[in-house]
C-alpha cells in the first residue's frame, strides 16, 4: 500500500524539463515522475498535479522549460470572482474604452454601480477598416487609429501581459478577466503572458457585451470636447463631459481614462481647471531584425525547436552625456511581429509593434528608446506640463518628412546607424507603408538632444549581449515617441481625484499612472474601488 504524499494546497515546487520532454502536461506519468523523484517518494501517492507557472529558461544557451507544479484542487476556485452584476443609479462617467477605462467600468458593476463609457473611435471591428486606411493608404483618422478606438492603444497590440506591478492578486485578477472572455487559458500559466492581436477584439467584445446585458453604456464614437464644471457648496466639482455632437452627458463622477496619446484632452483638463505636471518618459526608434537572428542569439543551437516561439529580448545600458547618464532601453519588444503606423495626427510619423498570437512573422522588433527627463526638456528652452509633447512633435514631424510622405518611415541600416551614417538602401521590414533609406541619426536631431549618440553607445554594449544585434541586415525605423505619457494629471493619494476639480478621475496612461496594459487595467480598478469607497 503507497502512503499518499501530504501536499499542503500552498506547496508549489520547481522543476526544469527539457525541451524535448515528452510531454509540459503536470498528470503526464514522466513529469509526476520527476515531481516524485524530487521529493523522494512514490508517484502513485502523489496527489493529482497541475502546472501553475511556465517559462523557458534560454539562461547560459541551455534552453529548457522551467514549471512551477501544484496540487490540483477538487473543485478550482471560480474564475475573475466576482462577477459583475446588473448596474442602477446615478452614472459615472468614464472616457476611454482602452484597459483603464474597460476594467474601472467592470469594476463599478461588480459593486453593481452604473456607468456611461465613451470612446472617441469606433468599435473593434469598425476600427479595423481604419487600420486598413492607415497601413495601406497612408490615411490618419485622427479618432479612430491605433492608439483610439475601443479597446484603446492595446487593442491592436502584441497584447503583453506581463508588468512590473506587484500586487499578485490583483494581476491574475486583471488576466483572469480575459481569460473569462475568451482568451487562451495558457495566458493563466505562462511566465510571459500575451494574446496578440487576433484574439484581443474577441475578447474586448465579449467583455462589452457582458456589461452592455447589465446596463452599463457604451457610446462608440462619443469624443468628449470639454468638462462641465459646477459650484457645489463652495467647491469646484466635474458635472459631466460635453460631446463632439453638441450633447451634454452628467454623472456623480468623471473618469479620464484618455491614453498617452488623447493630446487635446490635456487644455481640455486645464481650461476645467485641473493642474498638469510633466513627466519623465522616452523617446527613440524602432529596431527591427529577422527573427531568426533573435532565435539563435537567444536560443543558440536549439533554435527553430517546434516548441520554442519566436525568441524575445530585453536590453537596457545606462550612457553618459552632456546632460547627465540616461538610460537606453528595449521597449515592447514584439517577437514575430509587425511594425505599425501609430500616429495620430496628419502630419507624423509614429512606430510602435503588434503581432498576431502566434507570433509567426519572420522580424523581431522593439522599441530602442532613451530616457527623457525636465532637465533635458528645459536645456531644450521647453517648460511647462506638456513640454514633452512639443518634444515629441518634432520628432514626428521630422520622421514624416524625411520618410517622404504617406506614413513612410525613415529607415537606416543599423551597421550604419552605429558608424553615423544614413543607408542608401533598406533591408526587408515588415512596415507595411514602406520605409524610405535615409539617416535617421538626422531625424533624431531634430530633437535637439544626443539622442542617437547615447543609442550609438548602448548599441554596442547590445550587440556584445546578443551577437548580431548591430548588422546590415537590421534597421531602425523613426520614430518610436508615444512610450508613455509625458503629462501627469496629478491625484490625491487617498481620494485618487484631481485635488484642483472634485470628482474628476485621472486614469491609466495619459495621466501617467500606468504603463502597458496590465498597470492600466489595474489603475482603472483602483480608480473604481475608490469611486465606490
Ligand atoms: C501598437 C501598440 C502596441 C502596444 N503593445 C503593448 C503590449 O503588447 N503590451 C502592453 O502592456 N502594452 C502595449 N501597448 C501600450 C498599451 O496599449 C497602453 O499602455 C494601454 O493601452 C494604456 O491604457 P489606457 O486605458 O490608459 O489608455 P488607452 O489604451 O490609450 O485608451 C485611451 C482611450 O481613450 C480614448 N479617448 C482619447 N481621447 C478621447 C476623447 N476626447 N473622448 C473620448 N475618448 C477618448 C481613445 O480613443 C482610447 O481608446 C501598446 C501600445 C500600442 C500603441
Amino acid at each position: 500500500m503507497i502512503e499518499p504524499v501530504a501536499w499542503d494546497d500552498e506547496l508549489e515546487l520547481e522543476l526544469d524539463l527539457p525541451l524535448d520532454a515528452p510531454s509540459l502536461d503536470a498528470d503526464h506519468p514522466t513529469v509526476r515522475a520527476a515531481v516524485a523523484d524530487k521529493l523522494s517518494v512514490a508517484p502513485e501517492g502523489l496527489p493529482p498535479l497541475e502546472v501553475r507557472r511556465r517559462a523557458i529558461d534560454a539562461r547560459h544557451r541551455r534552453v529548457r522549460f522551467h514549471l512551477t507544479v501544484g496540487a490540483r484542487p477538487a473543485e478550482p476556485p471560480p474564475l475573475a470572482a466576482p462577477l459583475p452584476r446588473a448596474v442602477s443609479g446615478d452614472p459615472v462617467i468614464v472616457v476611454g474604452a482602452g484597459p483603464a477605462g474597460l476594467y474601472c467600468a467592470y469594476e463599478l458593476a461588480r459593486h453593481g454601480v452604473a456607468s456611461i463609457v465613451l470612446d472617441r473611435g469606433k468599435l473593434v471591428q469598425a476600427r479595423r477598416r481604419d487600420l486598413k486606411g492607415l497601413t495601406q493608404h497612408g490615411r490618419v483618422d485622427p479618432d479612430s487609429n491605433y492608439c483610439f478606438g475601443e479597446g484603446g492603444a492595446g487593442t491592436y497590440s502584441d497584447g503583453k501581459l506581463y508588468t512590473r506591478a506587484h500586487k499578485r492578486g490583483d494581476v491574475r485578477d486583471v488576466i483572469e478577466i480575459l481569460a473569462l472572455h475568451g482568451a487562451p487559458a495558457e495566458i493563466l500559466v505562462d511566465a510571459r503572458p500575451h494574446i496578440g492581436s487576433n484574439r484581443l477584439p474577441k475578447v474586448l467584445t465579449a467583455m462589452r457585451e457582458r456589461l452592455v446585458a447589465l446596463g452599463v453604456r457604451f457610446e462608440l464614437p462619443a469624443k468628449v470636447v470639454g468638462f462641465l464644471v459646477e459650484d457645489h457648496r463652495g467647491q469646484r466639482r466635474v458635472a459631466g463631459v460635453r460631446l463632439a455632437d453638441g450633447r451634454q452627458l452628467t454623472g456623480r463622477a468623471v473618469v479620464v481614462a484618455t491614453g498617452h496619446s488623447a493630446r487635446d484632452v490635456w487644455p481640455l483638463l486645464v481650461d476645467a481647471g485641473v493642474t498638469l505636471a510633466a513627466k519623465p518618459f522616452a523617446v527613440g526608434v524602432r529596431i527591427e531584425h529577422p527573427q531568426a537572428l533573435i532565435d539563435r542569439a537567444q536560443y543558440g543551437g536549439a533554435a527553430g525547436h517546434p516548441r520554442l516561439s519566436a525568441a524575445p529580448y530585453r536590453l537596457a545600458h545606462t550612457t553618459d552625456g552632456p546632460g547627465g547618464q540616461r538610460g537606453v532601453f528595449s521597449f515592447c519588444m514584439c517577437p514575430g511581429g509587425w511594425i505599425v503606423p501609430a500616429a495620430t495626427e496628419v502630419d507624423g510619423v509614429v512606430v510602435n509593434g503588434m503581432s498576431l498570437s502566434r507570433r509567426d512573422s519572420p522580424f523581431a522588433n522593439s522599441g530602442l528608446v532613451v530616457a527623457i527627463e525636465e532637465a533635458d526638456l528645459a536645456a531644450l528652452g521647453l517648460t511647462g506640463p506638456l513640454a514633452g509633447v512639443e518634444l515629441q512633435r518634432r520628432l514626428e514631424v521630422a520622421a514624416a518628412v524625411a520618410g517622404g510622405g504617406q506614413l513612410k518611415a525613415p529607415a537606416t541600416r543599423v551597421a550604419d546607424f552605429v558608424a553615423g551614417r544614413g543607408s542608401t538602401t533598406a533591408p526587408p521590414s515588415s512596415y507595411v507603408p514602406g520605409v524610405t533609406a535615409t539617416d535617421v541619426g538626422e531625424v533624431l536631431a531634430a530633437s535637439g538632444l544626443d539622442l542617437a549618440a547615447r543609442m550609438r553607445v548602448a548599441l554596442g554594449r547590445f550587440d556584445q549581449q546578443l551577437r548580431g544585434y548591430v548588422s546590415a541586415d537590421a534597421v531602425v525605423v523613426g520614430v518610436e515617441s508615444r512610450t508613455s505619457s509625458p503629462v501627469r494629471v496629478p491625484r490625491d493619494p487617498t481620494t485618487l481625484a484631481s485635488p484642483t476639480l472634485a470628482d474628476l478621475y485621472p486614469a491609466g496612461e495619459g495621466a501617467g499612472y500606468a504603463g502597458g496594459i496590465v498597470s492600466a487595467a489595474l489603475d482603472g480598478i483602483r480608480v473604481a474601488r475608490a469611486i465606490v469607497g
